[in-house]
């Protein structure tokens, strides 16, 4: 075997085991499409514990900083992991560069992203108007009419983020409830500017080189509406990245990696997993950072046992 230890993420997940495995002196290899992780884009993130404000580029930086401050952990960065399949006493992966290593255990630090609506223009737009990030592109629709597709606390939160800009705001859930926090609702219930359409099943974002309108499917009664918007936000729900290990270890409904919460280990020996990736209740930073230290401090006493 090549490693000891295969971790696939370089959010902040991946860099917390990173640093923590390089300080056991575990054998590793950190492979990193990029470093930072989601919330990357976020203009200021302020419950990062210990720094009162950074932004995600920052943040980003400051990870990969302090892991690259530690010599005996080789960094594997800008390629994905593709495969990883098992092999004779642990592990075999493959990058998209084409790279086979082995290794005995796994980490899997993959993070999450956002779910797509899978409807015509929402590819053609991305990035020309439809946004997944309100946080980051809220200040672009000052004085514009947007729309917000959702009806749980993200797209609630989306509204929130886009009060202080744009002119009207469109709501649309695809059921007959939305299902945020109350207090959330009640808020943006106050508002004029925000109009919630319920029922509402988005069908096309409609454009020429940005977005103008959006079309929606009445469930009720079938009718098909077109409002006109500078901006959609989609607000659905995120997509753990498990792909790779869906064959290997068991998987809960939503597709995350189900672990054991004290060591962080999955149904699989010699696979653990940590962060958004992972089953884990809440998602944030932090949370992702301290179970990913849980899981090399249980990697640590399997291999020493194991040795
Ligand atoms: C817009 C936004 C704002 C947020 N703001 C906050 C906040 O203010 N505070 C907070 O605590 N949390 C915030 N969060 C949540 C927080 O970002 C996540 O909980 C956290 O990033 C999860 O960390 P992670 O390391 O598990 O995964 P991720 O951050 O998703 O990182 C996973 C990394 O793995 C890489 N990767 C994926 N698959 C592969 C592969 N096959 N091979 C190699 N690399 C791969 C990805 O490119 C990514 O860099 C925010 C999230 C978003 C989307």
């Amino acid at each position: 075997m090549n490693y000891e230890l295969v971790i696939v993420g370089g959010g902040p997940a991946g860099v917390a085991a990173g640093v923590y495995a390089e300080r056991k002196k575990i054998r590793t290899l950190l492979v990193a499409e990029s470093f930072g992780g989601q919330s990357i884009v976020s203009g200021e993130i302020r419950n990062w514990i210990g720094t009162k404000s950074i932004s995600g580029l920052e943040l980003a930086k400051a990870l990969e900083e302090h892991l690259k401050a530690h010599q005996d952990i080789d960094i594997l960065e800008g390629e994905r992991v593709a495969k990883i399949s098992r092999a004779d006493g642990g592990f075999q992966i493959e990058t998209s560069g084409g790279k086979v290593f082995g290794a005995k255990t796994i980490m899997m630090a993959s993070g999450s992203r956002r779910r797509r609506l899978a409807i015509p223009g929402e590819d053609k737009f991305d990035g020309h108007g439809v946004s997944y990030c309100s946080i980051c592109d809220a200040p672009l629709f000052k004085n514009k009419n947007v729309a917000v597709v959702g009806g749980g606390n993200s797209a609630l939160e989306a509204v929130v983020d886009l009060l202080p800009y744009a002119s009207n705001i469109y709501l649309l859930q695809h059921s007959a409830a939305l299902k945020g926090d109350q207090v959330t609702q009640d808020r943006i219930a106050k508002e004029p500017k925000v109009k919630t359409c319920l029922n509402a099943e988005t069908k096309e974002i409609v454009g020429d080189d940005m977005v103008k309108s959006l079309k929606y499917q009445d469930n009720v009664t079938k009718e098909i509406k077109e409002l006109a918007v500078d901006g959609v936000f989609v607000e659905i729900g995120i997509v753990p990245n498990s792909e790779l290990v869906k064959d290997l270890v068991q998987l809960n409904p939503l597709g995350e990696i189900v672990v054991d919460q004290k060591t962080q280990q999955s149904s699989l020996e010699g696979i653990w997993a940590a962060g958004d990736v992972g089953d884990a209740l809440y998602k944030q930073n932090n949370i992702s950072a301290g179970d990913a230290i849980k899981a090399i401090l249980s990697i640590y006493t399997y291999l020493n046992k194991s040795k």
